[in-house]
C-alpha cells in the first residue's frame, strides 16, 4: 500500500519572517493529515531555518535542486552532502523550471538523481511534457525518454527509495490542471515503464501529480489509482491550503 506525499515546492518565494509563519500553521495542522506524508522544500537559503523549525515534527523537508558534484570550483552550487548536514529527507530533480531556464538535460538530471542517491536523500524526479508535446501527441514518448536517462544511469532498484512527479508542463503555474483521467493516464503508463524492468518496484514507487494542484481539485485526482499524492506549487505558500490539499487525499 503506497502512502500518500504531499510535497509543497515554495520556489523562490519568503522571507525568515513568512517561512517561520508558514511552518507554524503547518505543524499546527499536521497532526489531522497523520495517513499522508509531508515535506516542504524552501529555497537553499532557508534549510536551516526550516530544519531547526521542523526537527521533531512529522513534516520532512528537502531543497529544490542539487549539485551533481560532491564538491569543488562550482559556484553558486550546493552539493548533496551539504544537504546532508541538513538532514534533509527528499531533493526535487528535474524540475520543468530546471530544464526550461537552466538547461538541464536528461543526463544531468540523471546525475543529479544518482548525486542524490549517494547521500541517502530521496530524489522527487519530475518529468512531463510541454503543452507543445501533449498537442503533437508525443506525450508519452517525451516522459519515457525523461524516466529511461535515470533508469540507464541508475537502474530500477534505485526506485525503492525515490519518487517520481508527473508535471505537465502546461498545468504548472497556470491554473490550467490535467484532468483525473489525462493525469492517470500518464501516471499508469510511467507505472508499467517500471514495471517492465521490476513489477514489485513499480507497484510501491509513489507517482506524485503537480500543476495547479489545489484543494478544489486535489480530491478526485489523488483518487485516481495510480496518483499518490502531489507536488504542489503556489498553494503550498499558504498553510491551510497546504493541508487542505493534504487531507482531501485520506
Ligand atoms: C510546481 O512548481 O511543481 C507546481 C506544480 O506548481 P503549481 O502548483 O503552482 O502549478
Amino acid at each position: 500500500m503506497r502512502r500518500n506525499l504531499v510535497a509543497g515546492n515554495w520556489k523562490m518565494n519568503g522571507s525568515a519572517e513568512s517561512i517561520r509563519g508558514l511552518l507554524q500553521g503547518i505543524k499546527e495542522g499536521a497532526a489531522e493529515v497523520a495517513a499522508a506524508d509531508l515535506v516542504v522544500f524552501p529555497p537553499f537559503v532557508y534549510i536551516g531555518l526550516v530544519e531547526q523549525q521542523l526537527t521533531g515534527t512529522s513534516v520532512a523537508w528537502g531543497t529544490q535542486n542539487l549539485s551533481e558534484h560532491a564538491s569543488g570550483a562550482y559556484t553558486g552550487e550546493v552539493a548533496g552532502p551539504m544537504l546532508q548536514d541538513f538532514h534533509c529527507t527528499y531533493v526535487i530533480v528535474g524540475h520543468s523550471e530546471r530544464r526550461t531556464l537552466y538547461g538541464e538535460s536528461d543526463e544531468m538530471v540523471a546525475r543529479k538523481f544518482a548525486a542524490a542517491r549517494k547521500v541517502n536523500i530521496q530524489p522527487i524526479l519530475c518529468v512531463g511534457e510541454t503543452l507543445e508535446e501533449r498537442d503533437q501527441g508525443v506525450t508519452e514518448s517525451v516522459v519515457e525518454r525523461q524516466l529511461k536517462a535515470v533508469l540507464d544511469l541508475e537502474g530500477i532498484e534505485a526506485f525503492n527509495n525515490a519518487v517520481i512527479a508527473y508535471e505537465p508542463v502546461w498545468a504548472i503555474g497556470t491554473g490550467r490542471t490535467a484532468t483525473p483521467q489525462q493525469a492517470q493516464d500518464v501516471h499508469a503508463f510511467i507505472r508499467a515503464k517500471l514495471a517492465e524492468r521490476n513489477p514489485t518496484v513499480a507497484a510501491q514507487t509513489r507517482i506524485l501529480y503537480g500543476g495547479s494542484m489545489k484543494a478544489a481539485n486535489s480530491g478526485e485526482l489523488m483518487a485516481m489509482a495510480d496518483i499518490d499524492g502531489g507536488l504542489i506549487g503556489g498553494a503550498s505558500l499558504d498553510a491551510k491550503d497546504f493541508l487542505a490539499i493534504a487531507r482531501s487525499g485520506c
